[in-house]
């Protein structure tokens, strides 16, 4: 099967390899891969800027079929659609494992940096990662389980916006869109959405065909501290960081209310953020890491796509696998929200 493979350490090193298909052991089920989405790690391991241990066949957002199943496997049987949360080889001993927190264990190596993922015709996972995709939710949405799941865990189960919120989104990427939609969901009055002047052509329309914002500000543009103070009077109950933007995490602080929060979901580019401590510290604000995805969130994800409340389909774009090369730079220089691969024929 071809297979997209880091090869070793460094910049680039990423090509098209054949590969044998994998074998299975007695807990595991073999997947036959129909679409698995690129995600911004997988840009940071191109250029060498993530943990991962090569060869190693990249992707870990998948959807697809199970074509075998291992002697033990009793919940799934061959023909079942799934997808799965990349917590591969969590220890299931330490004090994060057994208090529930297995996509933070240290030992842990997911698919498609870890072990090998589904940029390629098959995978294999263990049993105990998967979920079924719901009835009426085609295989191409169901890709976007992964980082829905991650939305729902920090959103849903973290953050647990309640109505009437007040809630600002720094970012448009396919992370700020799904937060939004959740927002919506868990009944916020006002969002309030960030973005660049590059992103009102493209990324910004698909916001838009969402409705899953109030108001949008650039931030090149406009005084988004300014806005965010006028349209919410006191500040806004809660922040999603997105954009990976320090500019971004300095004004996250400055709009959120006495007792806000702010939820970071993504890695900024720089390692040192300079933030207005004092201010932080004299509204008495709370900060959530996060970094993955919880059981939790996997059913709230799916739940949600099951009953049509969350809406992909417009996000995504789909791009055969042997085209990598071209979808993950229009993937970096913002010219697509989210791009699923789907293996070649082979
Ligand atoms: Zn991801
Ligand atoms: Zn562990």
């Amino acid at each position: 099967m071809k297979a997209l493979v880091k090869t070793k350490k460094g910049e680039g090193f990423l090509e098209i390899q054949d590969r044998p298909i994998p074998q299975f052991g007695d807990d595991e089920v073999l997947i036959r891969v129909a679409y698995s989405g690129i995600c911004g790690t997988d840009i940071h391991i191109l250029h060498d800027e993530f943990a991962y241990y090569p060869p190693v066949i990249l992707g870990h957002e998948f959807s697809g079929e199970v074509v075998e199943i291992g002697k033990s496997v009793t919940a799934f049987e061959k023909g079942d659609y799934v997808v799965g949360e990349p917590h591969n080889l969590a220890c299931g001993k330490c004090y994060l494992c057994r208090n529930g927190h297995i996509q933070n264990c240290m030992d842990k190596r997911s698919i498609g940096w870890g072990i090998d993922g589904s940029f390629t015709s098959y995978l294999v996972m263990p049993e105990k990662l998967l979920h079924k995709v719901p009835a009426g939710v085609s295989l191409k949405a169901a890709a976007m389980a992964e980082p829905a799941a991650i939305v729902a865990h920090q959103l849903l189960e973290r953050a647990r916006i309640t109505p009437g919120d007040q809630v600002v989104i720094m970012g448009v990427g396919p992370i700020a869109l799904l937060a939004a939609q959740m927002a919506r969901i868990a009944g916020a009055e006002k969002i309030i959405l960030c973005g660049c002047t590059n992103d009102i052509p493209y990324r910004l329309k698909i916001a838009k065909e969402l409705n899953c914002y109030d108001r949008f500000i650039d931030v090149l543009q406009e005084d988004a501290a300014a806005i965010i103070m006028e349209e919410t009077k006191i500040g806004a109950d809660v922040v999603v960081e997105a954009s990976g933007a320090g500019s971004a995490i300095c004004t996250a602080i400055k709009v959120l209310k006495k007792r806000g929060l702010l939820c970071a979901i993504g890695m900024t580019a720089r390692e040192m953020v300079e933030i207005p401590w004092n201010e932080a510290m004299m509204k008495v604000l709370d900060l959530q890491f996060n970094m993955s995805s919880s059981y939790n969130g996997w059913n709230m994800a799916l739940s949600l796509l099951g009953s049509g409340k969350l809406q992909v389909e417009q996000m995504i774009g789909v791009r055969p696998l042997n085209e990598w090369q071209k979808a993950f730079a229009d993937v970096e220089n913002g010219k697509a929200m989210k791009l699923l691969l789907t293996p070649m024929a082979d």
